[in-house]
């Protein structure tokens, strides 16, 4: 089932790709800065060279993955992407630039929105959290890609280590290995400095107690905190079947469990699970509703879309949920 959850990490991939090709992303009205010499497309055709070499397997898959580039799925991705990029400049801009900082993405994947962020906020340090086989892959692809290396300041890597740098950290552990997890970011964060988690499609890969008990360690170890998380939701209406259906998709195609779709079915259950902290929840769909409509216009002249009810149900079902707690 590892191996199976964490290749997952390959679709995710590959929709950025995807997305950025088509020039939903970068966003002019959400995305604005540069690194550098980099902007947000280099960045990831610099990753991507950096993949092939890496392991032809692993681009090879993603590669095929962005032959079906269908504009439901680019709409997803840039709605997800710019949301969670859009509430971190937030708080971190409202945390200003004298206090240290940190974020960590848990269930990181090959997400690169560390490099901008990172670039923009000299105060921050950022640490990627996946497993072993993720964390491996994303080390040397850093490590053997000048640009990305140069960006995040990283030092040579011992053998049969990670890189690193004093910016930035590469966890590997097993999430549901909640003992794991704690002491391995306990050694490279700071419990008493503002703390940003992010879980961008991980929760729902893991079981109802597991990430339970992750929620509720976590936001009792870091003293002051806020946590974005962005799932797909199963729906709660009878007559809703959008869950069930992706449930047997995922399980017919690729053997892929979402334990909990069900059980947090909407955006109330979703948020509980942060309960009695201070949440906030929006599906993905009330989300595009509130787009400015110069950005509409230019979304709408990036690809033809015709499945408007369709993109409607599926962004229903996916909830970009903030929690904060303690000062700040
Ligand atoms: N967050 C990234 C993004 O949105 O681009 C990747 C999302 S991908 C769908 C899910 C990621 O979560 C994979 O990289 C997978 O390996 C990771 N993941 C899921 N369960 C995990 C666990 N128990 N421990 C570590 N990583 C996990």
């Amino acid at each position: 089932m590892e191996r199976i959850v964490q290749q997952t990490d390959y679709d995710a991939l590959s929709c950025r790709v995807s997305a950025i090709n088509k020039g939903y992303l970068p966003s002019p009205c959400y995305q604005l800065e540069k690194c550098k010499y980099l902007g947000y497309k280099e960045i990831h055709l610099e990753y991507l060279n950096g993949l092939r070499q890496v392991s032809r397997r692993i681009y090879g898959k993603v590669a095929k993955s962005l032959q079906s580039s269908y504009p439901v799925m680019n709409y997803g991705t840039y709605l997800r992407t710019v949301s969670i990029d859009t509430e971190l400049n937030g708080i971190l801009s409202k945390i200003g630039k004298e206090q240290r900082v940190q974020i960590i993405d848990l269930g990181s994947g090959s997400d690169l929105r560390m490099i901008p962020l990172l670039h923009n906020y000299p105060n921050l340090k950022f640490i990627d959290v996946d497993y072993a086989e993720s964390t491996k892959v994303k080390s040397k692809v850093l490590w053997g890609t000048p640009s990305l290396r140069e960006l995040l300041k990283l030092q040579e890597p011992q053998v049969d280590q990670l890189v690193r740098s004093d910016i930035y950290e590469l966890l590997s552990c097993d999430l549901n290995d909640l003992n794991e997890t704690c002491a391995k970011l306990d050694e490279v964060t700071d419990v008493n400095i503002p703390t940003i988690i992010i879980t961008e499609c991980v929760l729902c890969y893991m079981t109802q107690d597991t990430s339970q008990r992750l929620i509720d360690r976590l936001t009792n170890l870091y003293k002051i905190g806020y946590w974005i998380s962005y799932d797909p939701i199963g729906g709660a209406h009878e007559n809703d079947r959008f869950g069930t259906i992706m449930q047997a998709n995922l399980r017919d195609s690729r053997s892929l469990e979402m334990p909990t779709l069900m059980i947090f079915n909407s955006k109330e259950k979703y948020a509980d699970r942060f309960s009695p902290l201070e949440t906030s929840i929006q599906n993905m769909w009330e989300i595009f509703s509130r787009i400015p409509q110069d950005e509409i216009k230019r979304l709408k002249s990036l690809q033809f879309l015709d499945e408007l009810e369709e993109l409607k149900i599926m962004q229903t079902h996916y909830v970009f949920c903030k929690v904060h707690w303690g000062d700040v």
